[in-house]
């Protein structure tokens, strides 16, 4: 540490013989329940057992001085997210032709959401913002870096994404122009071959060793010469095509070190990128379709203890999705047909014009409904499954100004049909900036907050995967063997709940009780 940590007077605090306070830390002992749902072999039928575990967790409260770099800083979400950061450090406003926009960070599950803390004794829900359920960096404290193969500094890039108003790009331009990219990886064969004409930063040779060692001496340079206490890195660059998985070379830890040492064709940029963070035990976000979790990586990031997740940022058509199956199908309707149409015009889009990029797209795009669809057999068959189609087009002419179509066609009462149709038009980087902000946040929370159960002698992490950012990211990254969850309800409770449970407080339910009864 450069001691840097801050103590934060906590915004509420837990009056529970379970909960402890000290300078530095929050120590909850929690009972988790849970259902434990056996089948009887020989007549088919459930036994339901509720189950008990007893948790202790430990949370430091100290908010550490936190770097978060970013892969393709200087991409459309890269540049949207400086911008952004500065305007509301600096508490810039600026003229539209709708008159003065203020900033914020609305879009922030973190920043501009809340959860119901409790009740009062008038039978009030009492909110609270989200943020103040246990201390988290704020995005203003954030110290801000990273690389891009593109060599434009941060001024220029914001120009060149066409996002934000001229009047806001006017005011932060003096301070991004002195942000300038690292140097960064570039194997052409990973990202659309129309991405070469921005390529011209680029950390010289081809020995992916090398590359290895650069990146991991850059984290520890930025982390020295801006002395932090910690970083996160977010991968926001480009889209890759999936690696292939081949036996030998990417399929466990050693082997894909080994392959990294043989410069193997097969290693992508991205997971030279994870390799690094997890050799400096630093979290590396993966905030695209890609597969840069290659199973090495991710039994690399197990062995060594560190965090990972991904993939893909959830932010319109996706999360929509994942709200409105949700929906749908919990209602006892069945859709039977998804159909997404999406044309943009921005880089991102242009990346996508490429069919191995685009297919990584359509892999995260596609899983989204499985867990809903399996959860219920009443509506579903065992290997049924409604059509899912997913179409992207770059269209130059929309720019930032995404477009997604989406039909959900329906089966209803009595052989009936429900068609559902949802346009949706916004700028895809003022969506996808604050999902940006939320998985450093949520993360570097996660990096103070440890547990023990009663048969553990010390306290340790959580599991190096970190499923807790799924409300954030399209294809959720989950441990080996878990369930992955995407309904969107589900995947917020989860945050909320454990964070709760950190601070000795039972999860959220809606049953209000204490309205019902006499
Ligand atoms: P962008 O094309 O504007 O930015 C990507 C940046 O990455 C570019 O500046 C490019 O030069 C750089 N880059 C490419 N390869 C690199 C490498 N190896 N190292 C460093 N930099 C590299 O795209 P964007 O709109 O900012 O989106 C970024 C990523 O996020 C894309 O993969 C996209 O699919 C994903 N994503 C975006 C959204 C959204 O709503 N905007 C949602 C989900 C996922």
């Amino acid at each position: 540490s450069n001691g840097h940590q801050v103590r934060h007077q906590p915004a509420f605090k837990v009056d529970s013989p379970n909960v402890t306070y000290t300078n530095d830390a929050v120590y909850a002992d929690y009972k988790y329940q849970s259902t434990l749902v056996e089948k009887d072999e020989l007549d088919g039928s459930y036994r339901v057992k509720p189950a008990e575990t007893v948790y202790h967790f430990k949370t430091d409260t100290r908010v550490p001085k936190v770097g978060l770099m970013m892969v393709g800083w200087g991409g459309n979400n890269g540049s949207t997210l400086t911008a952004s950061i500065l305007a509301n450090k600096h508490n810039l406003t600026w003229h539209t032709k709708r008159g003065v926009q203020s900033p914020n960070y609305w879009g922030s599950v973190v920043q501009a959401s809340t959860l119901k803390l409790g009740v009062d004794p008038q039978g009030n829900d009492i909110y609270v913002p989200f943020t103040d359920i246990l201390p988290m960096v704020s995005p203003n404290d954030l110290v801000l870096g990273g690389w891009d193969i593109s060599s434009k500094n941060l001024a220029e890039a914001m120009e060149r994404a066409q996002v934000l108003e001229y009047d806001l790009q006017r005011q932060v331009s003096a301070e991004m122009s002195k942000l300038t990219p690292l140097p960064s990886i570039y194997y052409p064969d990973f990202i659309a071959s129309n991405q070469e004409d921005r390529a011209d930063n680029l950390i010289p040779g081809n020995d992916k060793q090398a590359h290895l060692e650069h990146i991991k001496k850059d984290i520890r340079d930025f982390k020295q010469a801006n002395g932090l206490d910690k970083i996160i890195v977010v991968w926001t660059a480009n889209t890759e095509r999936y690696a292939d998985i081949i036996p030998g070379v990417n399929d466990t830890a050693d082997n894909i070190l080994q392959a990294v040492k043989n410069s193997h064709d097969e290693i992508a940029p991205s997971s030279i990128f994870a390799l690094a963070c997890i050799q400096e035990h630093v979290p590396f976000i993966n905030g695209s379709p890609q597969n840069t979790f290659v199973p090495g990586v991710l039994e690399l990031a197990e062995r060594e203890r560190t965090y990972i997740g991904g993939d893909d940022f959830k932010s319109g058509q996706t999360k929509f999705k994942s709200a409105l199956v949700d929906f749908l199908v919990n209602a006892g309707i069945k859709p039977v047909g998804i159909t997404s149409y999406n044309h943009l015009g921005n880089n991102d889009g242009k990346n996508l014009s490429s069919y191995k990029q685009f297919r990584s797209k359509e892999i995260s795009k596609s899983t989204v409904v499985d867990d809903m669809v399996a959860a219920n057999k009443i509506l579903y068959g065992p290997k049924e499954h409604p059509d899912h189609t997913v179409v992207i087009k770059y269209v130059p002419s929309v720019g930032d100004s995404k477009r997604a179509l989406d039909e959900y066609e329906c089966d209803i009462f009595m052989g009936g049909r429900q068609s559902i149709s949802v346009y949706n038009v916004c700028e895809d980087s003022l969506l996808a900036s604050p999902l940006i902000l939320d998985l450093c946040i949520v993360t570097e929370l996660m990096t103070r907050i440890q547990y023990k159960t009663d048969d553990m002698a010390e306290y340790s992490p959580f599991h190096s995967v970190l499923s807790i950012l799924s409300y954030m990211l399209k294809a959720p990254l989950v441990a080996p063997g878990t369930p992955v969850v995407n309904s969107l309800a589900k995947q917020r409770a989860a945050m909320e709940n454990i964070f709760r449970a950190c601070v000795g407080l039972p999860p959220n339910n809606d049953m209000l009780l204490e309205h019902k009864t006499w």
